[in-house]
């Protein structure tokens, strides 16, 4: 058996590769695509898919931009990379410099970042600096850092990052045969709903669909500066990996949004939890709850009638549910502790 190709090489047609981009990977890309059924049962959508960006090496989506970010640092010669995260980013920024040889410097919001995740930049081997501020602080802040020179940024303003996420619309094209009616994507710094559109408009001229989806995009209602159309000053959500108040691609991501024919809209933290917990228990899949506010928006647009003519959907979910373990716990019931027999376990589960 030979090995899956990378992204780097099975998209090299596709990516601002040159023959001396080193060809990193760590297994990403080629993600699941999966049905899911007890969504297609409420919202009378014929075919619900899930994108299972979970599934990528560090467990997020970053790894399709950052292998290519990384891959382009290292051929341009730099020793360095420095990015801001709500936590995804610097874990895959980590693993892929470690990878390639490369130091890493992130700068987080302090406080602010779900365990797993602070875990892995850790691990990896990363500079971790928290900062007292939020995402959009500490963004600005890598952005002067990076201006003086010998660091590669590489947040999704990098625009090898883009390039390398837009990878996820082609698999998607693929597995269908075609682009799907409409993509439900979460929203925050907008480069992901940015690199779909590349990726969807790509897709449709190199014949693999004959068409382009409908995106919407969802924000959370704490941290919905695209929906309201102005800054939010001290963004508040439960889905950390989205709580972002001035978003770095924010007119690529209108841009998306008009060009595609979709929208961009608010779900409450209720709504992105309710649909966090229904993927879990309905259909067997754990995702962060940033990721959520995907299905979270395709249940609401279902609830208000806005699916009309879609009949093919996709829900891109970004990130494991294994980044944010607290969220999890916390939303349990408490774990129950008997004495060690078959009796007492019994009965605690009667
Ligand atoms: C980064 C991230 C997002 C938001 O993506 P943007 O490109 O910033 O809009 C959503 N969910 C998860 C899990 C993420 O890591």
């Amino acid at each position: 058996m030979s090995p899956r190709l990378s992204l780097i090489e099975r998209y090299a047609a596709h990516l601002p590769v040159t023959a001396r981009t080193p060809r990193l990977s760590l297994g990403e890309g080629g993600t699941p695509l999966i049905r899911a059924p007890s969504l297609q049962a409420e919202t009378g959508v014929a075919e619900v898919w899930l994108k299972v960006e979970g599934a990528n090496p560090t467990g997020s989506f970053k790894d399709r931009g950052m292998v290519l970010a990384v891959a382009k640092a290292a051929e341009d010669g730099a020793t360095l990379v420095m990015c801001a995260s709500t936590g995804n980013t610097a874990a895959s920024a980590a693993a892929y410099a470690a990878r390639a040889g490369l130091r890493c410097a992130v700068v987080l919001p302090a406080g602010r970042v779900a365990l797993g995740k602070l875990s892995q930049a850790i691990a990896f081997g990363a500079s971790v600096v928290a900062v007292r501020g939020g995402f959009d602080d500490a963004l600005r802040i890598v952005r002067d850092l990076a201006a003086d020179g010998g660091a590669a940024l590489v947040n999704s303003v990098n625009p090898f990052r883009i390039e390398g996420q837009k990878t996820a619309a082609f698999e998607i094209c693929e597995d269908l045969g075609e682009a799907p009616d409409a993509l439900c994507i979460p929203v925050g710094n907008a480069g992901n709903i940015t690199a779909y559109w590349k990726g969807f408009r790509e897709s449709a001229m190199a014949g693999l669909a004959s068409r382009t989806p409908r995106l919407l995009g969802f924000q959370a209602e704490g941290a919905a500066p695209i929906v309201r159309g102005a800054v939010v000053e001290r963004p508040e959500t439960i889905a950390t990996a989205i709580r972002i108040g001035n978003p770095a691609s924010w007119a690529t991501a209108i841009a998306a949004r008009d060009e595609s024919g979709g929208a961009i809209e608010a779900v409450t933290d209720a709504e992105i939890l309710e649909a966090y917990r229904l993927l879990a228990t309905c259909e067997g899949v754990f995702c962060e709850p940033a990721s959520a506010a995907s299905v979270a928006g395709l249940r609401s647009r279902a609830r208000a009638g806005g699916l009309r003519g879609v009949r093919v959907a996709v829900c891109v979910l970004t990130g494991n549910g294994l980044k944010d373990p607290d969220t999890a716990i916390r939303l349990a019931p408490e774990l129950r502790e008997v004495d060690a027999s078959t009796r007492a376990v019994r009965a605690a589960l009667a």
